[in-house]
């Protein structure tokens, strides 16, 4: 104790003295270079004021530009910048009994995801719905009825997509801005009236196949990049209880997740009405 003090007490002073020194000559030689310290000072604080981040001058890229969610406050672009972005995407909820669950997981470990609900089932969970969107994660279109939608006429599609933003615009208060069209199926025709992007995935876990957490993982972290899209199901009790592995494992691999927007975003690609998209 007594000669950590001491060790403590001489260096401090003799540091001091050497730069008070420095400063001195300095201040002799370039007087102006106090003021301008001073500006230098007073911009960074007001860059940190407005949420600005000194590594973020001069970053050619500037496509990092996501707000923070409002619940997952530590999602934010420092702690995504340098990461790998995966979007997990959960499809055919929601359901009363598996995504309550699933909401306790990602809140847990701060983790966005994009829901692709169908139109019948949120009608009879509005509540579940509402609450997905207000902890963060992204509300999407799955479709009113999961109906093949190239093997159908085109009116029944057509009616089957509106239906069901109709009702998800109704509890949430706004308009969906994407659409995964069920079993992947999508043709010129619905292209054509879909309305909003279309958002396949890369990564399949065959979940609601093969309803085994260690396949799930496995799959995804053979199959994973950065930009994936991953496809899975909130109505399955063996997908939801995958999802804490299988994050701490694309963690551990250095990856981030972010909702499907917000990937778009971060990797500067603009969604267009009509198009597919399989990965970001
Ligand atoms: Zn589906």
């Amino acid at each position: 104790m007594g000669i950590s003090s001491k060790s403590f007490s001489k260096k401090p002073v003799r540091e001091e003295s050497a730069l008070t020194a420095t400063l001195r000559r300095i201040d002799i030689r370039f007087p102006w270079l106090k003021i301008v310290g001073v500006v230098v000072l007073g911009l960074i604080v007001i860059m940190d004021l407005f949420g600005l981040t000194i590594s973020r001058i001069g970053d050619p890229g500037d496509k990092i530009s996501i707000a923070p969610m409002a619940r997952h406050v530590k999602i934010t672009e420092r702690v995504l910048e340098g990461k790998k972005l995966v979007a997990l995407t959960f499809d055919d909820g929601p359901s009363a009994e598996t995504t309550p669950v699933l909401l306790n997981t990602l809140r847990e470990r701060d983790v966005p995801a994009t829901f692709f609900m169908l139109g019948s089932r949120a009608r009879n969970n509005p509540d579940i719905v509402k609450k997905v969107k207000e902890e963060g994660h992204e509300v999407a279109s799955h479709t009113m009825y999961h109906q093949n939608l190239i093997r159908i006429p085109a009116s029944a599609a057509a009616a089957d997509i509106d239906e069901a933003k109709g009702i998800l615009k109704s509890i949430l208060g706004q308009d969906v801005s994407l659409t995964r069209t069920p079993y992947g199926n999508v043709n010129d025709t619905v292209r054509g009236f879909v309305g909003t992007p279309i958002i396949l995935w890369s990564v399949d876990t065959l979940d609601w196949k093969i309803k085994n957490t260690d396949s799930i993982v496995g799959i995804t972290m053979s199959e994973v990049s950065d930009g994936a899209i991953i496809l899975m199901h909130d109505i399955h009790p063996t997908s939801v209880e995958a999802v804490p592995r299988l994050v701490d494992t694309l963690r551990d691999a250095g990856y981030e997740f972010v909702t499907v927007s917000e990937m778009a975003e971060m990797h500067g690609i603009k969604l267009a009405n009509g198009v597919s998209y399989y990965s970001l």
